[in-house]
C-alpha cells in the first residue's frame, strides 16, 4: 500500500466517521489535503462554514491569507499538507471539545505518520496543545522545538491575524523563518519510528 492510497483511505474513513457527535451536524467532513510526501504539515483547529460546505480545509478568508503567506516563501498550498485537529465543523464555529479532539486525534496521528514531515506548523491553540500543553502562543510563536528529529513550530492561526491586524506582520515574520527551518529539519536525523515520535505522549488529549 503506498502513501497516496493510505491518505485516501483515511479520507474515506473520515467521510463516514461517526466517532463523535460532530458527525451529526456536518455537511462534509474535512479530512485535510496535500501531497503524500511533504516537508511541511500545517495543523489548524477545525473546519469553519466554508470548509464544511466544500469538504476542504482553509478555503475561506483565513485560507486566502494562508496561501498569501505560503507565497511569501515560494510555496503553493498544493506543496504542503493542510489538516485540522477535528475533521468536522463544530456547530457555530465553537471550540472543539476534549472528547471530540480525543475521538479525532487518531486520524491526524495516522496522517502525520504517513507523510512523515520534517516540520509541523501548528495554527492556533488546539493544535499547539498537542505539543506545548502549557504554553501561551504569545510567548512561543515562531519558536521551533525539536521533538524526535521533527521540528514543531507554533504559529498564530491566520484567522487571528485577520481579526487583529497588528498580528499580520508577526505572522509574516514567523513564516519567513520556515525556509531555514525546513533546511534545518532536512539536516536532522530522519524521523524514526513513528510511534517513538508520538506527540500524544506530550499532549493534553
Ligand atoms: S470530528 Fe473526527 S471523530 Fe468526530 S465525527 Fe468527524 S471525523 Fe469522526
Amino acid at each position: 500500500m503506498n502513501a497516496e492510497e493510505s491518505l485516501a483511505q483515511i479520507a474515506e474513513e473520515v467521510s463516514t466517521c461517526t466517532a463523535c457527535k460532530l458527525h451529526s451536524s456536518r455537511k462534509n467532513a474535512v479530512p485535510g489535503e496535500g501531497p503524500a510526501h511533504s516537508d511541511l504539515i500545517f495543523i489548524g483547529e477545525g473546519p469553519g462554514f466554508h470548509e464544511n460546505e466544500q469538504g476542504r480545509p482553509f478555503v475561506g478568508a483565513a485560507g486566502k491569507f494562508l496561501e498569501e503567506l505560503l507565497g511569501t516563501i515560494g510555496l503553493r498550498r498544493e506543496d504542503v499538507f493542510i489538516g485540522n485537529v477535528v475533521k468536522c465543523r463544530p456547530p457555530g464555529n465553537r471550540d472543539p471539545m476534549v472528547d471530540e479532539i480525543e475521538a479525532c486525534t487518531p486520524y491526524l496521528k495516522r496522517q502525520i505518520e504517513l507523510i512523515n514531515p520534517k516540520v509541523i506548523i501548528t495554527l492556533g491553540r488546539f493544535s499547539m496543545a498537542r505539543y506545548f500543553p502549557e504554553a501561551k502562543i504569545s510567548q512561543i510563536h515562531g519558536q521551533p522545538k525539536e521533538i524526535n528529529s521533527r521540528l514543531i513550530v507554533p504559529m498564530y492561526h491566520p484567522a487571528a491575524a485577520l481579526h487583529q491586524p497588528s498580528l499580520r506582520e508577526t505572522v509574516k515574520e514567523d513564516f519567513s523563518k520556515l525556509p531555514e527551518l525546513i533546511e534545518r529539519g532536512a539536516s536532522t536525523d530522519p524521523p524514526g519510528d513513528p510511534e517513538a515520535s508520538d506527540p500524544e505522549q506530550l499532549s493534553l488529549f
